[in-house]
């Protein structure tokens, strides 16, 4: 096997960090990552399973279980010692058998228009990238669920790295953990962070039981208090597990569309030969039928030449129309433009502003409602589609790019 190792770059930016950006071992909490294996971090634990293993493991009532969430999600405390409200000898018992491993910083960089950008040591090896783009009222943090993603869409900078693994519940929650503490965020008081979009590296569904555990976690009240419609979660389109997810969970649905008809869709998102069109839409219906006066994002990647012309936008219309139709509601389905965002080695440009408004109109004009992404942190490397960590390859996809990129003339650095 040829993994290939990217080294600590920042990667996709190009940039190496200066000593500024860099925080060393950053987190209090990362003390504990050496503190044993054979402890619970308690990171990878709702509130469900924390209350578990206060009553089984450590023969402790439910409710210090709740204390022990707020010190860690609410206050951002990593040590027990500092649980002032615990007693000795619980903090004793935590001490043995627990610990709150939250993930590393590896550095951290802050964007001019305030979008900030973390990458994350996940192990010895591999690191991902977590962002937090503030906005008028509101504040969303993009999180990954897996260590690259192997699914391959072909406009995206992340299919490029590779993909190694999934990411724990610890790993996951742990990105809203640095960032909530970055903010000095505390839910129902102090709301820096209004939102989660489980839109970074990979493809949540495919990670399933660990992102739905660290979803509720995030719309717990003791953990980050955020109202289901808050929390996103974007899928490219794995119809079993958009089905699986409408049993267990409420939050708000995002797909990963691009294209309207199966021949261009299935040629940029790989995924859609096993899962066409018709089979995500009728998913996405059964999705939104089960929880009533839902509705789904349809984002699409506005790609020069590619899937902008005014055809494209009257496909897409009908599909919405559609799709409304199906449900019976307006608006079920809404449509997000986002400007394609370049990365070195692509061989996609974004489309021209003026094809964009003409785009967004000819949709408005169906009556479908449609909004374009405007473009944040592009100066880091944090614009939608950009993000890119550490990945170990286990796919060989690194090594296919630089070789598609060495072939035709192009930096042999870049896809680091
Ligand atoms: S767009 Fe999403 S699902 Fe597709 S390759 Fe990128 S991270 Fe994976």
């Amino acid at each position: 096997m040829s993994d290939f190792i990217v080294q600590p770059s920042f990667a996709g930016s190009g940039t190496i960090p200066g000593p500024a950006s860099r925080r060393p071992q950053a987190d209090a909490g990362a003390a504990a990552a050496s503190a044993g294996e054979t402890k619970q971090n308690l990171l990878e634990l709702d509130r469900a399973g924390l209350e578990r293993f206060f009553v089984e493991t450590l023969d402790e009532k439910r409710y210090r279980a709740h204390q022990v969430m707020k010190w860690i999600h609410h206050r951002h405390v990593t040590a027990f010692d500092e649980m002032t409200d615990l007693g000795k000898g619980l903090r004793a018992k935590l001490e043995a058998h627990a610990e709150v491993r939250v993930p590393q910083i590896q550095f951290e960089k802050p964007s001019t228009d305030g979008t900030h950008k973390w990458l994350l040591a996940m192990d010895g090896k591999n690191a991902i990238e977590t962002v937090f783009i503030p906005d008028k009222g509101r504040g969303t943090l993009c999180v990954s669920s897996q260590v690259g993603c192997a699914l391959n869409c072909q406009f995206c900078s992340t299919a490029t790295q590779g993909f190694n693994r999934n990411l724990s519940t610890a790993e996951i929650i742990g990105q809203v953990w640095v960032a909530a503490r970055h903010l000095g965020n505390v839910p129902h008081r102090v709301r820096k962070l209004t939102n989660v979009v489980m839109m970074g590296m990979g493809e949540p569904l495919m990670n399933f039981d660990n992102v739905v555990r660290a979803m509720s976690v995030m719309r717990d009240d003791l953990g980050y208090g955020l109202a289901n419609k808050r929390v996103t979660l974007s899928t490219a389109g794995m119809v079993p597990m958009i089905d699986r997810l409408g049993e267990v969970s409420d939050v708000s649905l995002a797909v990963s569309l691009h294209a309207a008809d199966d021949a261009l869709r299935s040629e940029l998102v790989p995924l859609n030969r096993k899962y066409p069109v018709a089979e995500l839409m009728a998913a996405c219906q059964r999705y939104v039928l089960r929880k009533r006066g839902s509705s789904i994002t349809f984002e699409y990647t506005m790609m020069k030449g590619v899937n902008d012309r005014p055809e494209h936008a009257r496909q897409l219309a009908r599909l919405m129309r559609g799709f409304d139709n199906a449900v019976q509601m307006k608006d079920a389905a809404k449509v997000n433009l986002i400007p394609f965002n370049p990365f070195p080695g692509t061989r996609f440009e974004r489309s021209p502003e003026t094809d964009i408004r003409v785009f967004q109109k000819l949709l408005q004009d169906a009556r479908v409602l449609t909004t374009v992404r405007r473009t944040r942190g592009d100066d880091i490397d944090a614009a939608c589609g950009q993000l890119k960590g550490q990945v170990v390859d286990r796919t060989r996809r690194q090594a296919e790019f630089r070789k598609r990129l060495a072939t035709r003339g192009g930096e042999a650095d870049a896809a680091a």
